[in-house]
């Protein structure tokens, strides 16, 4: 298997080259050379598969033999080592709880895979080195640059790379996050890791944060003395293990409902990442009904999808700001794995859009009627839910002429805990969160935090100055 830059100017690379470099050298994205294809024998194994065997069956194809089976198995394992369980919420619409990993929040998934991969590629390199030099009969000298993973960050995508990436040995973090913009635990989750994660509290916004990144990875000086690599979803190694929710969703499914009951599946999306891993699991043989994204105001595809036309927009600030987003980096990636045919694509992908007064609403209407308490992320795919569901409504006559709705079922992906978004979901429900005991012990810890002003200048003799110190 190898990856190709959608952009079609760089030369197709392996996993390994795809993973540690990020983005092509053209700045397109990689796309994988071919889409697996599982038998429906296959896919009937996988039923029952647990879940560690079914995650190293369905990266295998796409690591393709740049790791070997064993670190494969064992990544995979460490990976997805939390639950993912298939909650009913109505009789209509369940909840495939994506927040049980170490941060709370889906991103858990692609950061610890990543992170495992690099650290796994790191070491390989030091070991080969270490080998030619003393076939040369050289001594044997441990010259190989550590990775340093530079990223920029609104809330949840620290947090998960801080806690994916602690430890791994040969790789350090840096992350740069916006001073008072993030919720207090997701700061005390970036900040209190210590070892090869380091935080830098930038005086500005996130954009501030993101511009400084992106000029790093620019910098000549920089590049001379460090290994630079991002961890954005952009990654194919953040990307494609996102695919495993599906699998696992249907798992569950499939005890519950016969094979005639469709699973549609409704996808919180801001740069449509997670919702793109889904249709790469549906194009590769899982039974996925249709794919719903839901979006807040900033629904770019939404209009898309009824009116042909793709206008970016300047992100605008919601309840929901994990999905902030004006311009989806990974849409381009949907519109490969259709083929960019619009008319598959609409069959395939619906879309709808929530304001935020409508999340709020939700979030307090679901905790009151069915007792279930929904994050603003979750709640946008719950609104949307409830729309695709009536406006999909199946009727039937039956064999004495009395007529008969067929009922629609939806798997809504709930995307982060309640606990980190706690302004929003307290005002809706009038009531205190309990704070999970997996959390509890941040609260504790001390938030370590290098202030930096937003300039690219400081950032950089910061950078500078940690190499020869
Ligand atoms: C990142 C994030 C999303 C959006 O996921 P994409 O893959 O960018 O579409 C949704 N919900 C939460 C809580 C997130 O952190």
């Amino acid at each position: 298997m190898q990856y190709y830059s959608l952009n079609k100017q760089s030369p197709k690379v392996d996993f390994k080259i795809a993973a540690t470099t990020g983005q092509a050298p053209d700045k397109g994205l990689y796309f994988p050379t071919e889409i697996p294809n599982f038998t429906k024998a296959q896919i009937e194994r996988f039923k029952t598969l647990d879940k560690a065997s079914l995650a190293f069956e369905v990266m295998k194809p796409y690591v393709g033999g740049t790791i070997d089976d064993a670190s494969l198995k064992q990544i995979c394992a460490e990976t997805i080592n939390f639950n993912f369980p298939l909650i009913e919420v109505t009789n209509t619409i369940f909840s495939l709880e994506l927040f049980h990993g170490p941060t709370l929040a889906f991103k858990d998934v692609g950061a610890r895979f990543m992170s495992r991969c690099l650290g796994y590629f790191s070491k390989q390199l030091k070991e080969e080195r270490v080998k030619l030099n003393s076939s040369k009969g050289q001594a044997v000298v441990d010259n190989i640059k550590d990775t340093t993973v530079l990223v920029a960050t609104s809330g949840d995508t620290g947090g998960a790379v801080a806690n994916g990436f602690l430890g791994v040995a040969g790789v350090n973090v840096i992350i740069l996050y916006p001073k008072g913009k993030v919720s207090h635990i997701q700061e005390l989750q970036l900040t209190t890791c210590g070892q090869n994660i380091t935080a830098l509290e930038v005086d500005g916004s996130f954009d501030d944060c993101q511009a400084m990144v992106k000029e790093a990875f620019m910098d000549a000086d920089l590049n001379k003395v460090y290994n630079l690599t991002s961890a954005n979803s952009i990654n194919v190694a953040r990307w494609l293990p996102q695919q495993l929710y599906y699998f696992f969703a249907w798992q569950q499914w499939i005890k519950e409902f016969d094979e005639n009951t469709p699973m549609h599946i409704v996808v919180p999306s801001g740069n449509f990442g997670n919702i793109c891993a889904g249709m790469m699991a549906k194009a590769s043989g899982l039974p996925i009904g249709r794919f719903i994204a839901a979006t807040n105001t900033n629904d770019v595809v939404t209009r898309y999808l009824h009116s042909g036309k793709y206008e970016v927009r300047r992100a605008i600030a919601t309840v929901s700001n994990a999905m902030d987003v004006g311009e989806p980096s990974n849409f381009v990636r949907i519109m490969e794995i259709m083929q960019n045919d619009f008319t598959a694509l609409k069959n395939t992908l619906a879309s709808y859009t929530v304001d935020d007064a409508t999340t709020r609403a939700a979030i307090a209407r679901v905790y009151k009627t069915e007792n279930y308490l929904l994050d603003p992320h979750g709640a946008v795919a719950y609104v949307a839910a409830e729309r695709f569901i009536i406006d999909h409504a199946v009727e039937i006559t039956m064999h004495d002429h009395t007529i008969e709705s067929l009922p629609v079922r939806a798997v809504i992906l709930e995307t982060a805990h309640p606990v980190k978004f706690p302004d929003v979901v307290e005002e809706a429900v009038g009531e205190e969160i309990e704070i999970p005991d997996s959390v509890k012990f941040l609260l504790d810890k001390e938030k370590v935090a290098i202030p930096i002003a937003a300039n690219f200048g400081n950032f950089k003799s910061w950078m500078m100055n940690k190499v020869s110190a």
